[in-house]
């Protein structure tokens, strides 16, 4: 019986135990931390042995495949001596995709993953069989096993790239990429660049590797990856031949002689970037023989993900709109220009050695007030005080959301995009989303 170790209890750890016991495997599941009682309950329920609190090494090198989390990185001692031993150490996608013969696509990039996945999976599961899973929503291993479909929307993150030998997506898509994340990449900007890249190295001339050919990155690094699939780029600005455009308030997706024009000016979702997310989704699905008004309809009844651009609620005539899940500058970028009203920004959190400076002219344009809320404002306030009348700190949610009330006029939008990771007083993004909008809510 071969020994599978998972390392990392939580969501795909939980699904890739489960999945390897019922594939035959001996499994040992091992996490440094405290597990979940959520995904203790699974451990116990499949009678599947655990450890948590430590690792023990002998317990772990003596593995043949070991399945990691994307929380672990490749430098710690214990995945350097598995790796000095030999011993096969993947992700969790890697692992599920090998037990299904499904028609895989597969979502990365810096920003727009969750949007773009679940716009994808939004289109197509109205004609096909689908699953969406990945880094959103359910173990990809848990669904292979429970419920196998024939096609799944993957998103996938760096770090699950990072732990994949023969992922073959059939469709790659690439949204765009900013640095992010480098203090996992050795603060190599390469490193992390290749890691996006390698969405498409399995994948071969039958297979679409969709991109944003308005990103610098994308655009420099593509001849480096010797990509086998067909490129199919995707532009805001200029003409496309093959693959997507933006012309006169209209996308135009042409594959081979298979053209489809459709009017963004019903679009629920809303901003330039949101117009990108929607030509690789209709792009997805037009390679997936998706009907022409199925996508149309679905791209106009899309009710968006929660976190992202979400409007709340319209108090006094002010918008108030949840953008907790912009944690880097891009996000913010984008939704600062989609604002169509004075604004009043709250930004700040954890500081990832943001640079602000792409965001000057739209703060000149549109902030008419900011207000801090982290333990790096002081970064903020020197950035932006000259650029704004009124900037303001603070530690609460409760309290950034009445300052803001105070200070917008009917016909504006309060925003919160923080630009910065959450953990400083928040547990994750979305717990500083949901106060925001408990916040709000109690205006
Ligand atoms: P991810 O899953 O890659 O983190 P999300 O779809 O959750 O991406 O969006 C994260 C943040 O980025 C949100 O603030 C959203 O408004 C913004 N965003 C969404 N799509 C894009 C895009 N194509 N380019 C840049 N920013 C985007």
């Amino acid at each position: 019986m071969k020994r599978l170790v998972v390392l990392g209890a939580g969501e795909s750890g939980a699904g890739a135990a489960l999945l390897g016991k019922a594939k035959g495997f001996e499994v040992f599941v091992s996490d440094k931390s405290e597990i979940k009682p959520i995904y203790k309950n699974v451990l116990l329920n499949n009678a599947i042995e655990w450890e948590s609190g430590q690792h023990t090494e002998a317990l772990i090198l003596n593995a043949d495949l070991v399945v990691k989390s994307p929380g672990i990185p490749d430098t710690v001692p214990l995945v350097k001596a598995l790796n000095a031993k030999g011993v096969e150490v993947i992700s969790e996608i890697e692992f599920a995709a090998r037990y299904t013969k499904a028609n895989l696509v597969a979502i990365t990039g810096s920003n727009g993953k969750t949007t773009t996945a679940s716009l994808t999976y939004h289109i197509l599961k109205q004609e096909l069989q689908v699953g969406l899973s990945g880094n959103i929503g359910n173990s990809f291993a848990q669904q292979v096993l429970e419920q196998d479909f024939p096609n799944y929307v993957l998103e996938v993150s760096s770090f699950q790239l990072d732990g994949t030998l023969g992922f073959k997506p059939h469709i790659a898509v690439l949204t765009n990429i900013t640095p992010d994340h480098l203090d996992r990449y050795n603060y190599q900007f390469e490193k992390y660049i290749a890691s996006k890249f390698s969405i498409t190295k399995n994948q071969s001339e039958d297979d679409y590797f969709i991109y944003d050919a308005d990103d610098p990155v994308i655009e420099a690094n593509l001849k480096n990856f010797s990509i086998k699939a067909r490129l199919l780029p995707f532009s805001l600005t200029k003409t496309v031949e093959n693959g997507a455009y933006y012309k006169d308030k209209h996308i135009i997706i042409t594959i081979d002689n298979n053209k489809i024009t459709m009017p963004t000016t019903n679009l629920t979702l809303e901003g330039n970037h949101n117009i990108k997310n929607a030509m690789a989704a209709s792009t997805v699905a037009q390679l997936l023989r998706i009907r022409k008004q199925t996508i149309r309809e679905s791209l106009e009844n899309f009710q968006g993900v929660e976190h992202r651009l979400e409007h709340v609620l319209k108090i006094n005539k002010v918008n108030y709109i949840n953008d907790s899940k912009a944690t880097n500058v891009n996000a913010t970028y984008y939704a600062l220009e989609s604002m169509d009203a004075p604004t009043v920004w709250i930004v700040g959190g954890q500081d990832k050695g943001n640079n602000y400076e792409e965001l000057f002219p739209f703060v000149n344009e549109k902030v008419k007030a900011i207000i801090c809320l982290g333990v790096d404002n002081e970064k903020l306030m020197d950035t932006f005080s000259s650029m704004v009348d009124i900037i303001i700190e603070t530690q609460f949610m409760s309290e950034a959301v009445k300052i803001a009330y105070k200070i917008a006029k009917a016909g504006d939008n309060v925003l919160l995009s923080p630009a910065c990771a959450s953990f400083d007083l928040f547990e994750n993004y979305e717990d500083r989303g949901r106060q925001f909008k408990e916040a709000v809510r109690k205006l």
